[in-house]
């Protein structure tokens, strides 16, 4: 009895260690606010550039860390730099998207402030790593066609000065990011 308790325990934790690994895979969050859903990165041909149901830009990397986002249950968080993904994929999607489809916006970005600035543009240098989206179809008529048209309302409408959008938006949220790790100087 006690050996097949043992042997049980042991494929018990077998199972559990697969589980974990499988759980690490890479994945990609849909960005619509407060969709959860969560697309796996490999292989990279059949990631997606959008959600199934929302037609929005999935997001496959931390906007603050860099890190590749892992599958972490129900955590909404990076696994890495502990940020919550969840509370700022859409304005990630918008700030970096709005900048695709009108770049004169870039300019009205300098109001924000060089720490904000400069944390901002770093990022958007990559933003092909972020947006696999960007990867794929250059920016005009292509792009549009498949996205949400609310997406593309709202990057129209809501960021029009999008120096001030963000100020609103991530500021705060990049403020806090850079006290947590410590680089945070006012
Ligand atoms: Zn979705
Ligand atoms: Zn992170």
């Amino acid at each position: 009895m006690k050996t097949f308790f043992s042997y049980l325990q042991k494929w018990k934790a077998i199972y559990r260690a697969l589980m974990l690994l499988l759980e690490k895979e890479e994945i990609a969050h849909c960005t619509f606010p407060g969709c959860n859903k969560a697309y796996h990165t490999t292989p990279p041909t059949k990631m997606p550039a959008f959600c199934d149901d929302h037609k929005w830009p999935v997001l496959s990397k931390c906007f603050f860390c860099g890190d590749d986002l892992l599958h972490s249950g129900d955590a909404d968080e990076c696994s890495l730099c502990g940020m919550s993904i969840f509370n700022v994929k859409s304005d990630v999607a918008l700030l970096f998207f709005t900048l695709e489809y009108f770049p004169d916006r870039l300019k009205s970005l300098e109001s924000i402030g060089s720490i904000y600035y400069d944390f901002i543009s770093e990022r958007h240098k990559k933003k092909k790593e972020y947006f696999p989206l960007l990867r794929r179809e250059r920016i005009g008529a292509g792009i549009k066609t498949f996205v949400d048209p609310v997406f593309f309302k709202r990057c129209d409408n809501e960021c029009r000065d999008l120096g001030r959008w963000v100020e609103q938006h991530l500021n705060n949220e990049i403020k806090a990011y850079l006290i947590k790790i410590g680089k945070w100087s006012e």
